[in-house]
């Protein structure tokens, strides 16, 4: 026990802060909303893409559904940033970045067809969950910053983020996983 904890303090060093370093929650929420902004403009470009590449009539449409509340969800964000008197300016999430192409990647490494759909919804649920977590503890800072309006805000959008991955995990089980199994066997 004693030797474990030595061990792990050995491993661990600190990571000193850059000068433009956040000081405070607030400025840590600031940051966090302009990396989420810069994450659902990203994805109102890429989703199209997912969804030209997809066959179920399903998964299209649950795509394309969600490129609308995506921009939804963009302009939300710029009203959170009018609400607390900031820039909407969005700052590159590498997670996103990183995600997308994982999900391009995919589309290199399949046919046309279920499995590529297959795919497709694993990438999809990845950036779904991302945005879960992201949304969650935005809500999170916003109410323990008293920002009870834009938690409010946030809020709508983990809820639409939360049924998006619902209908994705349903599309997967509808059919799709179960086409791209046949294909499988069927070869
Ligand atoms: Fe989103
Ligand atoms: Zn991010
Ligand atoms: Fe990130
Ligand atoms: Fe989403």
């Amino acid at each position: 026990m004693k030797n474990t904890e030595t061990t792990t303090k050995k491993r661990q060093s600190k990571t000193k802060a850059k000068s433009t370093a956040a000081d405070g929650l607030r400025e840590l929420f600031v940051d966090q909303l302009k990396d989420i902004l810069w994450a659902e403009r990203a994805l109102v470009k890429a989703l199209p893409k997912m969804a030209k590449n997809s066959t179920s009539p399903n998964l299209i449409t649950a795509i394309d559904e969600h490129v609308t509340v995506t921009e939804g969800q963009v302009e939300r964000l710029q009203k959170v940033f009018e609400i607390i008197g900031e820039t909407a300016r969005g700052k590159k999430c590498e997670a996103m970045e990183g995600l997308i192409k994982e999900g391009e990647g995919i589309l290199q490494d399949t046919e046309q067809g279920p499995v590529r759909d297959a795919g497709i919804i694993a990438a999809s649920q990845k950036i779904e969950h991302y945005e879960i977590a992201s949304y969650g503890t935005l809500v999170a800072f916003a109410q323990t910053l008293g920002e009870e309006e834009v938690a409010d805000l946030l809020m709508e959008t983990l809820t639409e983020e939360k049924q998006a991955d619902v209908t994705l995990t349903e599309s997967a089980y509808n059919t799709i996983n179960f086409d791209a199994a046949n294909d499988e066997i069927l070869g």
